[in-house]
């Protein structure tokens, strides 16, 4: 893709505008800092307009007239277009975020699969009969949409966040508001595009843009909205939950997390190796279940920790366009700021730093937003750096010498997303994960995810599960209809 300079609309109630204040955003490559498109900085004024357009088709659009099927069909038309746009989409969310081509793609597949997913289980849910105590009665339980959804999104995956959102909400017959971050619009307003292309009605899904405090914050408050999903940090999430008891609307948080990768002295030493870089560098740990706590047995601890560093320092930092870059920059120089801060605690709190820690001397990357892969070794769940989310390539080497030790470290955090477990022994696995209070455990892997299974936080990490006929849930208010089959007068007074 060219990196032309896009100039962009937000996509209101089937309409693409500009802002109400003709206020504009720059849209930077975090590669290079090179503006790559200018957008609609929105104010609350434009939240409302999205927020009313939602409201509207809701309650009085052609919206609520489709079936079941005709809404799943669509979603498998949305899901038909990604693939086919899925080139341009990777190498736009790419040039956004700065992530390495090869995991936009992947992203692209995640996300078309999360639309047949959702497509699928449009028409799937017929309601259910239950057993009435009456005889001369007939109960059934029936779901509805919930109504309009505000749903707001972070940066580091913004599209994929997105769609775990957008796919499940529109199956269910729900309205949409959705904010991506104001730094990384530009492909959910690309997504808006194939809706209006594949032919979902004006005001089904609104895209309003502009700063979380302002846009983000109405979206929370408004009387006008019955749900609010939220994708990002605790902070953000506190703030969210407070504006949306206002109306007591239903909240989803799928929040930070800090996640124990754990490695026993049995494990597949070279795949354990492998994958405990793949935990914590991928996408430059800009992950919320990234593995940035690494916890070693302590018979292997130093031979285990060697071999992750020479590993480590072949890790190709460059150009994510570019097919042999390996980890790209970070999202921004505010978020370069905050890592170099964590590393700067490390250093502080006595933790060894074993690699890296600064930005790298390569003159290519002088103007990007660029930071070594980084291991603390000497740590202990006390610090900082232990506890806190850095959200950049940065890990964290603890050691342990029982299974019980293991498990007490791993637990203790406020987070709860997920871990892994890296041990030959089944029994031993099982009884590691039993004891891991997160929302997804890997037994000898880390990261898979899928539309089936289901995704959230316990803890701090978060409210309410993604994905899955769970995240389907999420997104209807379930309606007991009761039927008296044989009505007559009570005569009770
Ligand atoms: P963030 O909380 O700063 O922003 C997320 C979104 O919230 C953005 O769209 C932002 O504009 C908006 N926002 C900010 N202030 C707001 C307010 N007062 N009211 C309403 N909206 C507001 O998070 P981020 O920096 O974009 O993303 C990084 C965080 O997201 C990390 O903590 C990461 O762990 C988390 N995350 C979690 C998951 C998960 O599945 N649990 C997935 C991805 C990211």
């Amino acid at each position: 893709m060219e990196s032309t300079m896009m100039q962009e609309k937000m996509y209101i109630n089937g309409q693409w505008m500009e802002s109400n204040s003709g206020e504009k955003r720059k849209i930077v490559n975090p590669y290079n800092q090179e503006v790559i498109a200018i957008v609609p900085e929105g104010n609350r004024s434009d939240a409302m307009a999205a927020i009313q357009a939602a409201r509207t088709s809701f309650d009085n659009g052609t919206w609520n007239k489709f079936t079941a099927n005709e809404r799943g069909a669509l979603l498998f038309q949305t899901a038909d277009k990604i693939r086919e746009y899925r080139q341009e989409l990777a190498e736009l969310e790419t040039l956004n975020t700065g992530k390495t081509l090869v995991e936009s793609l992947a992203d692209m597949d995640g996300i078309a699969d999360v639309f047949q997913y959702y497509a699928g289980y449009a028409d799937k849910d017929g309601g259910q009969i239950i057993t009435s105590p009456n005889p001369d009665s007939v109960s059934r339980l029936v779901r509805e949409p919930v109504g309009v959804c505000a749903q707001i999104t972070p940066w580091n995956y913004p599209l994929l966040q997105a769609s775990w959102k957008l796919a499940p909400a529109l199956a269910a017959g729900n309205t949409i508001v959705i904010k991506p971050s104001e730094i990384t619009p530009l492909t959910t307003i690309r997504m808006a595009k194939i809706f209006e292309e594949v032919g979902f009605p004006p005001g089904v899904v609104n895209v309003v843009l502009g700063a979380g405090a302002i846009v983000g914050q109405e979206m929370a408050e408004s009387n006008l909205v019955d749900l609010v999903s939220f994708t990002g940090g605790c902070i953000t999430g506190r703030k969210i939950m407070q504006a949306a008891a206002k109306n007591f609307k239903k909240i989803s948080l799928e929040l930070g997390g800090k996640n124990p990768n754990i490695v026993f002295a049995d494990a597949d030493f070279e795949t354990a190796v492998d994958y405990a870089l793949n935990a914590v560098f991928f996408h430059a740990g800009q992950v919320c279940s990234a593995g940035a706590r690494l916890l070693v047995q302590d018979s292997i601890h130093d031979r285990f920790v060697r071999a992750v560093i020479e590993r480590t320092k072949n890790i190709r930092i460059g150009n994510g366009m570019n097919k042999k870059t390996q980890m790209g920059p970070v999202i921004s120089a505010q978020h370069l700021a905050k890592i170099k801060n964590y590393i700067k605690t490390g250093l502080e709190e006595g933790a060894t730093l074993a690699l890296g820690g600064g930005s790298p001397d390569n003159p290519e990357l002088q103007k990007g937003f660029f930071i070594e892969p980084t291991i603390f070794t000497d740590c202990h769940t006390e610090m900082k750096i232990v506890q806190e989310e850095s959200f950049g390539p940065v890990m964290t080497v603890e050691t342990f010498g029982t299974e019980e030790e293991a498990i007490h470290l791993a637990n203790d955090s406020k987070y709860g997303l997920a871990g892994a477990v890296w041990t030959q022994d089944m029994n031993r696995a099982e009884r590691v994960v039993r004891k891991m209070r997160m929302g997804t455990v890997w037994i000898n892997d880390y990261h898979p995810y899928f539309p089936q299974a289901p995704w959230g936080g316990y803890k701090q990490s978060g409210i309410g599960r993604e994905l899955s006929h769970v995240g389907l849930d999420e997104y209807t208010e379930i309606k007991h209809v009761y039927m008296n089959t044989n009505p007559k007068p009570m005569k009770w007074f």
